[in-house]
């Protein structure tokens, strides 16, 4: 399989202002995450509201640059591109939002959303634009009187069809899926994850899924990784993770997770606190103030994200996990 996707050790910072009388500070929303995601394959990106995962998804998306580290999308690095070759890179990866109403215009009907990356991207041939249009309708399960309708016509599950459908439309290599069903309804959720999974088999279309609950990419994702305070904690294999979790902060969050499996159900870990500041992290491991497990040293040896001894495709950073 092809990597499409790699981030190499990325960061992001930004500089905030505290108030008249402290300094200004530092805010460390991304601290060194590295992964890579092949064709026709799905990483799932999961943690709490606050751990940095939105800052990948603006990274990724080019929306912003990382502070530091490498970003490379079919090998292309996007930090040092030019402008033309970051334009083209940029057509590569498209994003869906959480909240398709937000990200569709209401004075657009749905077959000028569609047509309108391909216009604005050069396409000039209006028949073809429409056919491609139409074509993605389809595809996405839609019918072809839909190419007329406005999006507020359309159920909230329907217009989630219309903003990937839109999304696809520049044949993109990568697609970032911000939490792209936490705003329906539960009893449409599986059928727009389903349709994500057919859509990927067809297009050959690579996958970086978003979202704070492993619940929902318990069906969908090929391997996981689990962000604490803008870094990777825990990466693996889907089976691996779910089965066996390593690290505590992701056991937490299995722990919190229904699931109609008797056998998979885990006593609920609860973790106590808040969050804390990605200004200041603790010391040490940044979860040893919330983590059930911590020890004296956690709040002052920082883990690295390593293999473990067997399987080493899954990493996990937690001190005790790599004694010694
Ligand atoms: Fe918990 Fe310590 Fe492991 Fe961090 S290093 S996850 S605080 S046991």
């Amino acid at each position: 399989m092809t990597v499409v996707l790699t981030a190499d050790n990325l960061h992001r910072h930004y500089a905030v202002r505290r108030g008249l009388f402290a300094g200004p500070a530092t805010v460390r929303a991304l601290a060194g995450v590295s992964f890579s995601v092949e064709a026709g394959r799905t990483l799932a990106v999961v943690g709490e509201s606050g751990c940095g995962k939105s800052t990948l998804a603006r990274l990724l998306t080019m929306i912003e640059l990382p502070t530091e580290g490498r970003l490379l999308i079919d090998g292309a690095d996007v930090v040092a591109a030019d402008a033309t070759l970051r334009r083209q890179l940029r057509r590569a990866v498209q994003i869906v939002f959480q909240n398709p109403y937000g990200s569709l215009n209401p004075r657009q009907t749905v077959g000028d959303a569609l047509m309108e990356p391909l216009l604005v991207n050069g396409d000039k041939d209006a028949a073809h634009r429409e056919h491609a249009a139409r074509d993605m309708l389809r595809q996405v399960g839609l019918r072809d009187e839909h190419f007329s309708r406005y999006p507020h016509m359309f159920s909230g599950g329907q217009r989630q069809r219309v903003a990937i459908a839109r999304a696809l439309m520049l044949k993109p290599r990568v697609l970032v899926l911000d939490e792209p069903v936490s705003a329906l309804d539960v009893s449409i959720r599986a059928q727009v994850l389903n349709l994500l999974v057919d859509l990927q088999q067809a297009l050959g279309v690579a996958y970086v899924f978003i979202s704070h609950d492993l619940g929902v990419v318990r069906h969908v994702a090929d391997d996981v990784a689990v962000m604490y305070l803008g870094r990777i904690v825990e990466q693996g294999p889907r089976e691996q993770v779910f089965a066996e979790p390593q690290h505590p902060y992701t056991q937490a969050l299995l722990s919190a997770t229904p699931t109609v499996d008797a056998k998979a159900r885990r006593q609920r870990i609860i973790l106590q606190g808040e969050l804390p500041s990605p200004i200041r992290p603790p010391s040490g491991c940044a979860f040893h103030t919330r983590c059930p497990e911590a020890v004296a040293r956690c709040s002052t040896e920082t883990p690295e994200l390593l293999p473990m001894k067997a399987p080493a495709t899954q990493r996990v950073s937690c001190l005790l996990r790599h004694p010694g």
